[in-house]
């Protein structure tokens, strides 16, 4: 009996060390850019087999958090590419969503996503490159560390001991670069009902943080509930809201349905879709703490039963 005060403070301190280690790190977002963004990966342009490498790492981390399929063919959502504007075949690619649950038994659930894609060898015509034909674009920040900060945070909600009030669906989208194609295809083909949708967090491009810039949160004015979600809000890292709801990523699919939404950007830079977008460029500290950030919002947005949607004039 009287070791019970030694046992508790025992606990406690494993307690602590717990929740310290399940806090998003820099050394695990360096891991997963490293591997995503390697010259190995190509580049990850739809429709190549490194595209399909870089969904089969995910799915891999997925399986490793306990998260469930949720996809259409376990943890994939298989689609086709398709670039409008032209029709030759090699305009046509399969590619694929990767999406895992966390299941809360919770009434709502809150969707993250971030793209994988990103422009290969420089063959789809978005490249910023003088001749950007047949060099590895490697994606590092677009957006290989939005996957970081995907696989992060579906490491700590899936292991923080939390049963939060909201479910989790952890959605990485395929071919972003050609049109928001997986998000578009995943919001037209869902895969849980999307009037059980709370809101949609997205990232795209988290690994150049600049501080005097700090990291912009888009979606601001998508629900009333935003500024008291915010409200009191800090981190080690600055940051500014911005109201739109769409433009320049995936998150504006779950908008035009009506969704609520966060979008997480650390902005434009030289190495914008050029083939110098590179892993040791990239601000993982920072990264860790933009990161926090979200989790802190994802938090306290639980709060409220269902955020509330609202049309950004
Ligand atoms: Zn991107």
């Amino acid at each position: 009996m009287k070791n019970y005060p030694i046992v508790f403070l025992l606990l406690f301190i494993a307690h602590i060390s717990l929740s310290q280690s399940i806090e998003p790190s820099p050394e695990n977002i360096s891991r997963h850019i490293r591997k995503l963004a390697s010259d190995k990966m190509k580049g990850r342009g739809t429709g190549s087999r490194e595209n399909d490498k870089a969904s089969e790492y995910v799915k891999k981390q997925f399986k490793k958090y306990g998260l469930q399929p949720k996809g259409t063919h376990g943890f994939y959502q298989p689609f086709t590419a398709k670039v409008r504007r032209v029709t030759v075949s090699d305009s046509i690619w399969q590619t694929r969503n990767v999406i895992g649950f966390l299941d809360n038994g919770a009434a709502y659930t809150i969707i993250i996503g971030a793209h994988f894609d990103h422009l290969g060898l420089g063959r789809q015509g978005s490249s910023k490159a003088e001749k950007p034909k047949g060099q590895i674009h490697n994606g590092a920040d677009d957006n290989a560390s939005g996957v970081a900060g995907l696989l992060e945070l579906a490491r700590y909600f899936s292991k923080n001991d939390v049963k939060e009030s909201c479910n989790f669906l952890f959605i990485a989208f395929g071919a972003e670069e050609l049109g928001l194609l997986g998000s578009r295809h995943f919001v037209n083909n869902p895969t849980i009902p999307l009037d059980k949708v709370n809101f949609m967090s997205n990232m795209d491009m988290i690994g150049r943080y600049d501080p005097n810039r700090g990291v912009g949160i888009g979606g601001f004015g998508t629900s009333e509930e935003w500024p008291a979600v915010f409200k009191d809000v800090t981190g080690k890292i600055k940051f500014f809201t911005d109201r739109a709801g769409s433009g320049g990523s995936d998150h504006g699919s779950f908008y035009a349905k009506q969704i609520p939404v966060l979008f997480f950007h650390t902005g434009g830079h030289d190495d914008y879709h050029k083939p110098t977008d590179d892993p040791e460029k990239i601000d993982t500290e920072a990264e860790a703490g933009i990161l926090a950030v979200q989790i802190r919002l994802i938090e306290n947005a639980m709060k409220f039963p269902k955020l509330t949607f609202t049309e950004v004039k």
